[in-house]
């Protein structure tokens, strides 16, 4: 068998594994791969069209690869595309497809009785307001607390739920029926992107700064799926994305600062506090709070430029 075809073979095999499989996500969701069109080789193939046949001489695929996701030539990354089918509460969903670069078809509950299935919050899986980010989650409640919201959440499920079966029993029509099901009732899509467009969401939802229940869905989704399909983007993807930093304009100012004021004074990194609040950027001397100063000094402590 010639290498091509046995490649090709391998490629299907490992497709094949793949699809339909039910990857399970928070209580009674999942994500499964449904289709694949392409792979590594078809981000390559289409850049070469661009670079031509010179690029071979120069640079092998993964070089390639790495290549243009560091200078964000995105184009060659839409050639491949990705169906999956995702199983979702509908307050998760409403951020997922805010997303506008997919397509997507989802069930009805105008068409068909919603799903009987509602996402339900673990004991120990609620989390207090964030002090420091509006948005987002703090500390883990207490068990004890946990147990009663937990316990008044199934209630007023079931409660929602037997509203919603009185209303189809009573010969409600089913789109007016399901208008106060609750938002953690699950919702299934068919749900298919391009590479490009995929790790976009990916980036931004495998965040720290997501929503933990939808960012389970794109660590699923890029660890289970994307990952073995794709694994010179997704290396690539991981250096030039979701492990590297951004710096600033004003963040290179405070770095450039804080190595003459090192080399005048004879120290070292990690650097002090103190040392960091006199080399910060001008504009944020005067504020008693900057989540800019905030985020550069995070970055300047995972660089060990500053002291933790
Ligand atoms: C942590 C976090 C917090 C958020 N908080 C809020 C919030 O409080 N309120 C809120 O409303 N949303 C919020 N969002 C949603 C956010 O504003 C985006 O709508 C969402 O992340 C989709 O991003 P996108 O538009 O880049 O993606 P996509 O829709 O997939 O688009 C991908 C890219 O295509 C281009 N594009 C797509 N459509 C257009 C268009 N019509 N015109 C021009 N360019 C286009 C853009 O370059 C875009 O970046 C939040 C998102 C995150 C990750």
């Amino acid at each position: 068998m010639a290498a091509a075809d046995s490649s090709s073979q391998d490629r299907l095999a490992q497709v094949n594994e793949l699809r339909w499989q039910k990857f399970p996500v928070l209580d009674d969701g999942f994500v499964c791969l449904v289709d694949v069109m392409g792979d590594d080789s078809s981000v390559v193939q289409a850049a070469r069209v661009s670079y031509g046949e010179g690029t071979k001489k120069v640079s092998d695929d993964r070089t390639l690869i790495r290549y243009l996701l560091r200078h964000r030539h995105t184009t060659p990354f839409e050639m491949a595309e990705i169906k999956f089918l995702v199983r979702v509460p509908m307050d998760c969903w409403r951020q997922w497809v805010r997303h506008r670069t997919a397509n997507i078809n989802e069930y009805s509950t105008r068409y068909s009785l919603a799903i009987d299935a509602a996402q339900t919050t673990p004991v120990n899986e609620w989390r207090t307001q964030a002090e420091s980010n509006r948005q987002g989650s703090g500390e883990p409640l207490s068990a004890e607390l946990g147990q009663q919201l937990t316990e008044s959440e199934t209630e007023l499920q079931n409660q929602m739920r037997s509203v919603y079966q009185q209303r189809i029993d009573s010969g409600v029509a089913r789109e007016q029926a399901r208008k106060d099901l609750p938002l953690a009732t699950y919702t299934e899509a068919y749900w298919k992107i391009d590479l490009h467009n995929l790790l976009h969401f990916l980036a931004l939802r495998m965040d720290s700064h997501a929503q933990l229940e939808i960012r389970n869905y794109a660590t699923a989704i890029g660890e289970k799926i994307v990952a073995p399909l794709f694994p010179v983007v997704w290396e690539a993807f991981q250096d030039y994305r979701m492990q590297s930093m951004f710096l600033t304009r004003l963040d290179v100012g405070v770095i450039q600062r804080l190595n003459a004021n090192a080399a005048t004074a004879g120290t070292t990194p990690p650097f002090s506090e103190d040392a960091f609040l006199a080399a910060q950027d001008e504009g944020w001397a005067s504020l008693k709070r900057s989540r800019e100063r905030d985020e550069c000094r995070s970055k300047l402590q995972r660089m060990g430029l500053v002291a933790e």
